[in-house]
């Protein structure tokens, strides 16, 4: 199982993340290369990617599951500020340079919100922006993430995404970045994971699937809310995730945890911890914890 979580981009570049990845006992990961919520970047340092690469290998995490992930504010499908839509081209372009100069090879990206346009108009916005971005010489794929449809996201259905696949024009390097959380908030029955992908391959094809976001949700199905829950904690539940991370048709896909921290939903915030070590081992392990965040507390303290 290919088994990893979000992690942080490090002060200095990848290896930070790298390491914190290992600290978790995971084989691959994702990563900002900043801040999610902005969109200040530093360049790549050289050396420290060096590094990086050099401890992922020591370590057996394959570089080409490694995931980046695009900040969430980037927005391709509104172009009412052109300045702005220009912006979030540009600054793809150079997240797609970024990747390529530290070996990451796929960047997911959430299509966007069409924010008081046509939702028609918004997703060929899309189309047209990603059809700047990609080139045929980019070794970069850009997955688009399936969305809880929250607000005027895209995404929110496979015709929606199958709309954009089909309209970007450089095939092999587009794709799709499933996310359990979102699906079930979009209204597709997380409990009939087979029935989803077979409706998946139907429309889009289950190739096009390159990685999987693994959360469980705070909300019932088809409330397009968007707030992730711990594994086995919410309302798809454990089995049914342990069902789609042990799927053999998927069993080659990077699977990646967006958990909540424990301690994020306290009234003072001053110790969060991370769940991932204790996910990722309830997971491995198919064996539900019910004290998980009694035993990453005391982990942690
Ligand atoms: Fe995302
Ligand atoms: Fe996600
Ligand atoms: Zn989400």
């Amino acid at each position: 199982m290919i088994i990893g979580s979000h992690v942080s981009f490090g002060k200095d570049g990848l290896l930070g993340s790298v390491l914190e990845a290992i600290s978790y006992g995971a084989n691959t990961f994702m990563f900002y290369t900043g801040a999610p919520q902005n969109t200040i970047r530093k360049p790549i340092d050289i050396k420290n990617t060096l590094e990086a690469q050099k401890v992922m290998k020591e370590k057996n995490i394959n570089i080409d599951k490694v995931i980046c992930h695009a900040p969430y504010i980037v927005n391709l499908a509104n172009n009412l500020d052109e300045e702005k839509y220009k912006f979030s081209i540009n600054f793809l372009k150079n997240e797609v340079a970024r990747c390529e100069e530290m070996g990451i090879k796929f960047l997911v990206l959430h299509p966007g919100s069409s924010v008081g346009i046509d939702r028609e108009i918004a997703l060929n916005n899309i189309v047209r922006g990603l059809n700047e971005i990609i080139t045929t010489d980019s070794k970069v794929m850009i997955l688009l993430e399936t969305m809880a449809g929250k607000g005027t996201e895209l995404g929110r259905n496979l015709e929606e995404l199958k709309y954009i696949l089909d309209g970007v024009l450089i095939k092999d390097k587009i794709g799709v970045c499933l996310d359990s959380c979102h699906l079930n908030d979009a209204g597709y029955n997380m409990g009939n994971f087979e029935a989803f992908l077979e409706e998946f391959d139907r429309l889009i094809g289950i190739q096009n699937i390159k990685c999987i976001h693994i959360n469980d949700s705070k909300n019932e199905i088809n409330t397009h809310k968007d707030r992730h829950a711990n594994i086995g904690f919410g309302t798809i539940g454990f089995e049914n995730i342990l069902e789609i991370v042990n799927n053999e048709k998927l069993k080659d896909i990077p699977k990646i945890l967006e958990t909540p921290y424990i301690g994020e939903d306290d009234s003072d915030k001053a110790r969060i911890y991370p769940p991932y070590k204790f996910e990722i081992e309830m997971i491995k392990k198919g064996e539900f914890n019910s004290n998980l965040m009694g035993d990453i507390r005391e982990y942690y303290r």
